[in-house]
């Protein structure tokens, strides 16, 4: 698989202590990404064997959960080569997680990488194809298709919304995402503070910064954000 960089120890993006591979490549191009050095499809590839060895390193500190994370990129680019990891993992008792936008044709391989996972954190970025259009590369249809079979499938999973300054930040416009929470019913819904801590990555890349004039989302707008959501839904926002 072609893999941008590792994250040993991560504490995010899964439960337990984590072992983050960053896949390579994403054909999204979210106006918001804090992550557009991962777009490209460049970096090292690496065997399944050799990605096995390196979580190896970390099981010892697997507790609670913990496990090996690809994220990206859009790691379901790769879903065959995380298949095939996966099934090594699987012989080490090694779980992981995807970190993804499912915004992937649901493919054989797709479905595979899907159900061999513990749980899924997945993206659900707008509630409309206009949006989704507006402000990123993706098409809905393909996110929604895949919850579906998450949702078939009764996998684990959390929706992760990241609310934008000027984009998503209305209360208005949020209530529009909760008929699809409501529908999938995941663990929970994370909605995520847009942040500037990426910025640097667009200098060092030479990469146009749609939102370089947008400031971070302020905590308390959040809270404000969440507080109103919780009133719309039985289902736990964090
Ligand atoms: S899906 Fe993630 S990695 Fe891809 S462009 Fe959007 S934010 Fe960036």
């Amino acid at each position: 698989m072609l893999v941008h960089s590792f994250e040993s120890m991560g504490a995010r993006d899964g439960e337990g202590i984590r072992f983050i591979v960053f896949l390579s490549g994403c054909p999204l191009r979210c106006v918001y990404c804090h992550n557009p050095d991962t777009q490209e499809r460049m970096g090292r590839e690496y065997s399944p064997e050799e990605i096995v060895k390196k979580a190896l390193r970390y099981k010892p500190y697997f507790k609670e959960g913990g496990g090996v994370t690809f994220s990206g990129g859009e790691p379901l680019l790769q879903s065959k080569e995380i298949v095939k990891t996966a099934e090594l993992l699987k012989e080490k008792d090694i779980g992981y997680v995807l970190d993804t936008s499912l915004a992937t044709p649901l493919t054989d391989s797709v479905k595979g990488a899907i159900e061999g996972a513990d749980m899924i954190l997945a993206d659900l970025k707008f509630s409309n194809i206009e949006m989704m259009k507006e402000y990123t590369s993706g098409t809905l249809a393909h996110t929604l298709k895949a919850l579906e079979f998450i949702k078939s499938i009764n996998k684990r999973f959390i929706l992760r919304t990241v609310v934008v300054p000027g984009i998503n930040d209305r209360e208005k416009v949020l209530e529009e995402y909760i008929p699809l929470v409501n529908n999938f019913t995941p663990k929970c819904w994370e909605l995520l503070p847009f942040h500037t801590m990426g910025f640097f990555k667009y200098e060092e890349k030479g990469i146009d910064n749609p939102l370089k004039d947008t400031p971070a989302l302020e905590i308390k707008r959040l809270n404000e954000l969440k507080d109103y959501l919780r009133e719309k839904t039985t289902v736990v926002i964090k």
